[in-house]
Formats: structure tokens, C-alpha cells, sequence
């Protein structure tokens, strides 16, 4: 029986989430690819991203166990660049959409996820017990809804807001953009 579950409580995002977004609204640089206009003003401490229309997005796993459905929009999505989420994706940066309003229904492999916290922190990941694939979380009691952007399979509307924790990136990761890029595998 699929189970929905939708977090309510902006007022209990992660702090650090919070101080991410609220960074973020008085970040002025190239690399801001939102418009003034996608965030307004909600409180004086803590201003909400809301860039995303209303709409209903599906997602799975790499083997397919794990299968869900998101109804409602996302709030923000960044790209971190900080040693835990580069550990998470083996990879540059993790890519994660951000929701305190929408809704997810797992529709299959719920029971196969496993959600890890790094000790003394508020950094988790939840991925397939079978094939790794990083897959959404609830996060602070269900409040915040957090969902691996390459998890989806349906096109999203809302572009990155901003990489972040940048000066913790690897050593290889500047100037990608400098780096020959191919449609299909080298050779
Ligand atoms: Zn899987
Ligand atoms: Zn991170």
C-alpha cells in the first residue's frame, strides 16, 4: 500500500539548510542562475526559495526496487561541493532538490532503503540496500523532504540555485567548463 508522507514545518529545516538558503538570498555572483524575483522575501531570518511550479515527478533506483512518486513543488536545489556529499556520490558534488511542501508515495522498495548519518552531524544519505542508488529522505522528523536530483526520471522545472560549500571542492574540480566534453564514451 503505497504511503505518502508530507513534510509541513519550514520552521524546523536543518539549520544548516536554513543558513544555506538564507546565504544564498544575499549571494550576488555569476554562478546564480535564479532570477530576484524566484525568492521572495518571507521572514526577516529565513527567506524561501519557491521556483518550482506545482507538479508530479517520478524516480527509481538503478535496479528498479526502489520506485516513487513526488507530488508538489521544490523549494531549492543546489549543488554541494563539501567532502561528505562528494563521499555520498563518489563524484564532484551531490545534486539535491529541497521540498517542505511536497509529497512522496513510494511506490515500491521502501523497506530496501537504508539511511545512514555520518556520527554527530546532520548529513545523511538514503540509498538501495541493493544497488547503491541514492534515492530521497525525510529529514528533520519528516519535515524536510530531500531528493537526489538524478534520482528522478521526469524532467524537473526549476534549474540549480547555486553550487555551494565551493571551497571545499576537490582539487581537480575548477574551470570543468575548460574540459573537452563528448556525446558518447571516449574511443
Ligand atoms: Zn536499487
Ligand atoms: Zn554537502
Amino acid at each position: 500500500m503505497p504511503r505518502a508522507h508530507r513534510p509541513h514545518i519550514w520552521a524546523s529545516t536543518p539549520l544548516h539548510v536554513k543558513d544555506v538558503i538564507s546565504s544564498f538570498t544575499r549571494i550576488r555572483s555569476p554562478t546564480i542562475v535564479a532570477t530576484p524575483t524566484a525568492f521572495p522575501a518571507e521572514r526577516g531570518h529565513a527567506k524561501k526559495l519557491r521556483s518550482s511550479m506545482p507538479h508530479t515527478h517520478h524516480g527509481a533506483c538503478q535496479c528498479g526496487t526502489v520506485r516513487f512518486e513526488i507530488s508538489g513543488a521544490f523549494d531549492c536545489f543546489f549543488l554541494c561541493h563539501c567532502a561528505r556529499c562528494r563521499k555520498d556520490t563518489g563524484s564532484a558534488h551531490a545534486a539535491n532538490l529541497f521540498s517542505t511542501t511536497a509529497t512522496i508515495t513510494w511506490a515500491s522498495g521502501q523497506d530496501n532503503i537504508t539511511t545512514y548519518k555520518v556520527p554527530n552531524t546532520r548529513h545523511e544519505k538514503s540509498f538501495c540496500r541493493t544497488c547503491g542508488s541514492a534515492v530521497p529522505g525525510l529529514q528533520m522528523d519528516g519535515a524536510l523532504l530531500v531528493v537526489p536530483a538524478g534520482s528522478l526520471d521526469s524532467a524537473i522545472d526549476i534549474r540549480p540555485n547555486a553550487h555551494i560549500c565551493c571551497a571545499d571542492r576537490a582539487g581537480w574540480d575548477s574551470n570543468l567548463q575548460d574540459v573537452p566534453s563528448m556525446d558518447g564514451l571516449p574511443g
